[in-house]
């Protein structure tokens, strides 16, 4: 890795990191799906209370790098109260924003979340920091298979 993976580590990543929000499971979720990065060893669980199309309440639990955990921290923060049609569209937004395919309209859209354009020059990364999106989306579709990133 280069030097630059220090970008990557903004202030912001690590503080979410540290100090995960949402970082349990809802005793109203009646939702959940895990989801397994193996290029890194990134687990993660992540639980939704569905209300009808809403997201009414959504946690997470695991284990992971940095960018990981901040990254299922922040969109549990951005994805409650969402729809899930609302909540594709973001995921789909930051998958375009960490794959280098995001214009600056849409990575504004993602308010703190365009911190994460960073991972776009470390595609290793990418896996970690979609990881728990990953998850969510089986966890709404209702899957049962762990999600794997391989
Ligand atoms: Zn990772």
């Amino acid at each position: 890795m280069s030097g630059d993976l220090g970008e990557l580590y903004q202030e912001i990543i690590l503080e979410h990191s540290k100090a995960p929000r949402n970082f349990r499971k809802p005793e109203t979720a009646n939702r959940q799906a895990e989801g397994y990065n193996p290029l890194c060893g990134d687990r993660c669980t992540v639980y939704v209370d569905l209300d009808g199309d809403a997201i009414k309440e959504i946690g997470f639990q695991g284990s992971g790098c940095a960018i990981s955990r901040a990254s299922a921290s922040m969109m549990t923060q951005m994805v409650k109260g969402k729809s899930k049609a609302e909540a594709t569209k973001l995921f789909e937004q930051f998958h375009n924003l960490v794959t280098g395919k995001a214009q600056a309209v849409q990575a504004s859209d993602l308010g703190k979340m365009a911190v994460f354009g960073g991972v776009s020059k470390f595609p290793a990364r990418v896996k970690c920091a979609t990881l728990a999106w990953h998850t969510l989306q089986s966890a709404l579709e209702d899957k049962h298979e762990t999600v794997s990133t391989e």
